[in-house]
């Protein structure tokens, strides 16, 4: 007998299911608030902390369980946890393994937003937060306290670009039963295998070469050890930082063509930065395949390439006027902040306000090379010098 419905209930129900053996390369993307149970059993069974299975639509669907595992192969960890962005990535380790009463320390070159996000947590959560010259290596012991609980790591640092000695951190944290994260953003886990140098948390800015798009912000943890993976999971839950299976299927779209690209931006920047480096208005080159930058020696032990980003510090005659005017004259490179995709960037730093012992006078610009001929980026930059007077 038919048992036609209501158009209004015909609208939301319908029995027709897809034919089963779809195959192609993309991912499906999966949206889901509510994931459906197939009886109260099967959901009172149910942990959200099972990766074996689906409860939630911020515990994950398909398409964000896929990224995850990729990711954590590519970093060669066990567990991912996906964010809203890098910088909620960051929060995401703080919360997970900071209490009041611990001591943190993070990198005196750190990324701003995880400064800022110290700053916040030594003034209202009673934590406390110390800063440490980057390039300390192993004399990092000095400043360990019993209460030292996390060291913040980057390699480089993303506007003065100094390398840290990873692996010398983590020796003396681990001596002191501290954790050792790293924002692995730089590398793009490509040109720097964090967990064969002793790390406990690789976190990445998916947003950058990840994606590759410019056009998504996302940010992950990749841990190799349950116990810790269990606890980003907890502070994932409770801070609710679930991701748009949208973004999640354009980060996926960009990571057959990452490593291609990301050659490709290390082929251009050392090209442009060689070139820079031969000019007289040029006082510095802070890339770490370059002698000028601090820690360019680690770099050639620990790491096996370099990506598009690299800072300048134009000779002291020049004011900060002048480079504003420099880098207002670049018509390839676009004012802008994030790297990572096609369009090449410039940036100047005021390098003082963010770092009480910067030495030196000349002014700092930061450039990401995109992926167009490095030979127009040069011209558009010798163009620019031009006018420098
Ligand atoms: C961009 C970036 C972040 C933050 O990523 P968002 O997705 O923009 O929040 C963190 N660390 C570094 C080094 C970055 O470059």
């Amino acid at each position: 007998m038919s048992t036609k419905k209501s158009l209004q209930t015909s609208l939301i129900h319908s029995d027709y299911i897809a034919p089963e053996g779809f195959a192609a390369f993309p991912t499906a993307i999966h949206h889901a608030s509510t994931v459906l149970f197939e009886n109260v059993a099967a959901m009172r069974a149910r942990n959200w902390q099972d990766k074996s299975g689906y409860t939630y639509g911020l515990h994950g669907t398909p398409t964000s369980f896929t990224l995850e595992a990729r990711l954590a192969a590519i970093e060669g960890g066990t567990g991912c946890v996906l964010a809203p962005s890098g910088l909620a990535a960051i929060a995401l380790v703080d919360f997970a393994v900071l209490k009041s009463g611990d001591d943190v320390l993070l990198p005196d070159n750190v990324y701003n937003p995880n400064r800022e996000l110290g700053t916040w947590l030594q003034h209202d959560f009673g934590i406390t937060v110390r800063y440490y010259d980057p390039t300390i290596g192993a004399g990092i012991a000095a400043l360990m306290q019993p209460d030292t609980r996390l060291i913040w790591t980057e390699a480089p640092g993303s506007v003065t670009m100094e390398v840290p000695d990873i692996p010398a951190i983590c020796t003396v944290a681990h001596a002191y039963g501290a954790l050792v994260a790293i924002d692995n953003t730089w590398s793009a886990g490509i040109a720097f295998d964090a967990f064969a140098h002793g790390v406990d948390f690789v976190m990445h800015a998916l947003t950058k070469y990840q994606s590759g798009g410019s056009d998504v912000l996302m940010g992950a943890v990749i841990t190799r050890d349950d116990a810790l993976r269990q606890k980003l999971d907890q502070a994932h839950m409770r801070l609710g930082f679930g991701v748009g299976m949208d973004d999640a299927f354009l980060v996926m779209r960009g990571l057959p063509t990452m490593k291609l690209r990301f050659d490709a931006h290390d082929a251009g920047a050392r090209n442009v930065a060689a070139w820079l480096k031969a000019r007289p208005e040029i006082a510095r080159v802070l890339h770490p395949a370059f002698e000028d930058c601090p820690g360019h020696a680690i770099w050639k032990r620990d790491f096996t390439g370099a990506g598009g980003l690299f800072s300048v510090i134009f000779d002291e005659r020049y004011t900060e006027a002048q480079t504003d005017r420099f880098v207002d004259r670049l018509e390839l490179f676009k004012i802008g902040f994030s790297w990572g995709g096609a369009n090449s960037l410039c940036v100047p730093y005021r390098v003082h306000g963010m770092r009480a012992d910067w030495q030196g006078s000349g002014q700092l610009v930061r450039f990401n090379i995109g992926l167009e001929e490095p030979a127009d980026l040069i011209a558009d930059i010798e163009k620019a010098l031009q006018k420098l007077g």
